[in-house]
């Protein structure tokens, strides 16, 4: 059963490298060298909290793939379904944070949290922002009022729709758009702005074929002088499917349209999203492509994947 104290509510924290995890200068460090028992150490505060720890992965989050994903969406799945366990943490990079905080969101989404964390500067660094991103994971992790996939860094906790490095440097580097963050962490206590996310979730069974086996699907930006062909000799190695990163409100290049156009002619489903960091795509032109809507490119790849999973 489930405390309702929050230091008694039992969290469990799954480990996945990043810089939270970094050992090195702010910017010659190397990402995913501390295990998660000597994060958890470091954090005097978490002392008195009810906490288990689990290294899935230990990887710098560009190099992010479909089998740690795989993994953690299991060892997730697994955790949550413990009555006893009231959230969870993941440790991340903040490269890729994003889209694996969509994939969880979309693949479970939860009703109890799963909070993702993570830090811009390692954990030798003098500014080492990672000890208070973990302790306000906890604390989000740990709340009766918190549910679903989740980002907190910097005080904020962002929603996986939304959430978007938005800067490669500063420490305060993530953002939600227009949306907002959904909640604040002020002084250890939670100050709810918004809804906490939810979807209709596909299911961990969706994930758990070869992961050999999972569609591929291809990002292809569009810009100033882009050539088709890009798009063609993609198509060619046999792609199931395409997400354009367009300009502005989704638009496309005209060759990179024609070449798009080619590859729907051959059943491939692709949608444009926008570089645009902020807003969504608005209304649809006469003969445009699908619109991705408010996902960025990454993500739109991610909902593409998952329904072309629905159809293996
Ligand atoms: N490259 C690192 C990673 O994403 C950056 C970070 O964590 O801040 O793992």
């Amino acid at each position: 059963m489930q405390s309702n104290s929050l230091e008694e509510r039992l969290v469990v924290i799954l480990a996945t490298g990043g810089t939270i995890a970094g050992s090195g200068d702010d910017v010659g460090y190397v990402a995913g060298q501390v295990g998660v028992k000597e994060l958890v150490a470091a954090v005097p505060a978490l002392g008195p909290r009810r906490l288990e720890s689990e290294q899935v992965a230990q990887v710098d989050s560009k190099d992010m793939s479909h089998e740690i994903w795989q993994a953690l969406a299991q060892r997730v799945a697994h955790h949550l379904a413990r009555p006893e366990v009231a959230g969870l943490v993941i440790t991340h990079g903040t490269d890729t944070l994003e889209e694996t905080a969509y994939f969880l969101h979309r693949v479970l989404s939860p009703t109890k949290p799963v909070v993702l964390t993570a830090a811009m500067r390692p954990a030798t660094s003098l500014q080492a922002d990672g000890p208070q991103n973990l302790l306000d994971a906890v604390t989000v992790a740990a709340s009766p009022q918190a549910s679903g996939v989740t980002a907190v860094l910097n005080g904020r906790v962002h929603g996986p729709v939304e959430v978007r490095k938005h800067q490669p440097f500063m420490l305060d580097a993530f953002e939600s758009g227009e949306a907002g963050p959904v909640a604040l962490i002020q002084e250890g206590r939670l100050r709810v702005l918004r809804a906490w996310p939810s979807c209709e979730a596909v299911g961990v069974a969706r994930v758990l074929g070869p992961v050999a086996g999972w569609p591929s699907v291809a990002v292809v930006a569009s810009h100033a002088g882009v050539d088709g062909a890009v798009v063609d000799a993609i198509v060619a190695t046999g792609v199931q499917g395409l997400v354009i990163e367009g300009t502005g409100n989704g638009t496309v290049h005209a060759s990179l349209l024609a070449a798009a156009q080619r590859a729907q002619a051959r059943g491939l489903p692709v949608w444009r999203a926008t570089r645009c960091p902020g807003g969504a795509i608005v209304g649809a032109p006469d003969g445009a492509l699908p619109s991705a809507g408010e996902l960025s490119a990454s993500k739109a790849r991610i909902e593409m994947l998952l329904g072309l999973m629905a159809a293996v």
